[in-house]
């Protein structure tokens, strides 16, 4: 549960690799920068010495950093208990706010994350996360964007919208808009990356709470979708 290795097929991270490993792992660096952007903008140096992924995702916070960009990559996780073992997608680990799949006596045991196939087109992804500081904040909103890029055209693009809503919302409407669309359409300022945002933020129905109104998180999310589209795309040809 320490350890982050790979198969064939996956990169396998274990549930008791902390924030900091994970963003000085070669592994993840290398196929997965993504991910360890979204653990560098976790609470501070300190938390993310000691704090795990497992503990992050555990927890179930709306909040939490890891979840919209493993939900992005369509990471499954490994659960076990002294007798049993089953795997099931992330999507379905996260029940609601503080609410996860876990039953008694079972632990989070690892994140499983398919490798891209790099032969088929380009992959990428991005985090972008907005909070009151940029650090040690809490995210008020945030967007998790996974796309591949074949013949100049996004395919198996994915956005994904966290601290909206009790988990992390897989925005439908949004990336059927995404996928088909010609790369040379997705730059800043274009008609397409405002009426993203307008699909994405019309997909959400977030919280009031005491970081920002709903309103206010629309508003973040209608701006931040759009650009981590486009930061992702800029990975293109990099990493994911
Ligand atoms: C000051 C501060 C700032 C923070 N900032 C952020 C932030 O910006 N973004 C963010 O996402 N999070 C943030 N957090 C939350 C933090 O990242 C998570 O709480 C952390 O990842 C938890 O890891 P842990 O190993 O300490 O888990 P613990 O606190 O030890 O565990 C959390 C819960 O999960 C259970 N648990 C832990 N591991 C497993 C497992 N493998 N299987 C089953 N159950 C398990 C525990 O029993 C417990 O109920 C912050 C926390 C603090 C204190």
């Amino acid at each position: 549960m320490k350890q982050i290795r790979e198969d064939e097929g996956n990169i396998i991270i274990g549930a008791a690799v902390t924030h900091s490993e994970i963003i000085e792992s070669d592994l993840v660096n290398q196929y997965f920068p993504a991910l360890a952007l979204a653990c560098s903008m976790i609470g501070s140096h300190q938390i993310r010495n000691t704090a795990t992924i497992g503990g992050n995702l555990c927890t179930c916070a709306s909040c939490a950093d890891t979840a919209p960009i493993l939900f992005a990559f369509g990471a499954s996780v490994e659960i076990k208990s002294s007798s049993w073992s089953r795997t099931i997608l992330i999507t379905d680990f996260f029940k609601g706010h503080h609410y996860n799949d876990l039953m008694k006596g079972e632990i989070l045991t690892s994140i499983i994350i398919r490798k891209p196939s790099f032969k088929k087109g380009s992959f990428a992804a991005h985090y972008e996360k907005f909070g009151l500081r940029n650090s040690a904040a809490v995210s008020v909103a945030s967007v998790a964007v996974s796309l591949r890029v074949e013949d100049e055209e996004v395919v198996e693009g994915c956005i994904v919208v966290g601290a909206c809503a009790a988990t992390p919302i897989v925005c439908l409407k949004s990336i059927e808009m995404l996928n088909g669309t010609n790369i040379s359409q997705v730059k800043e300022g274009s008609e397409f990356i405002k009426l993203l945002g307008e699909t994405v933020a019309k997909e959400i129905f977030p919280i009031d709470d005491i970081r920002g109104s709903s309103n206010y998180r629309k508003d973040i999310v209608r701006v931040i979708s759009g650009r981590a589209v486009l930061k992702a795309l800029s990975n293109i040809g990099e990493k994911a």
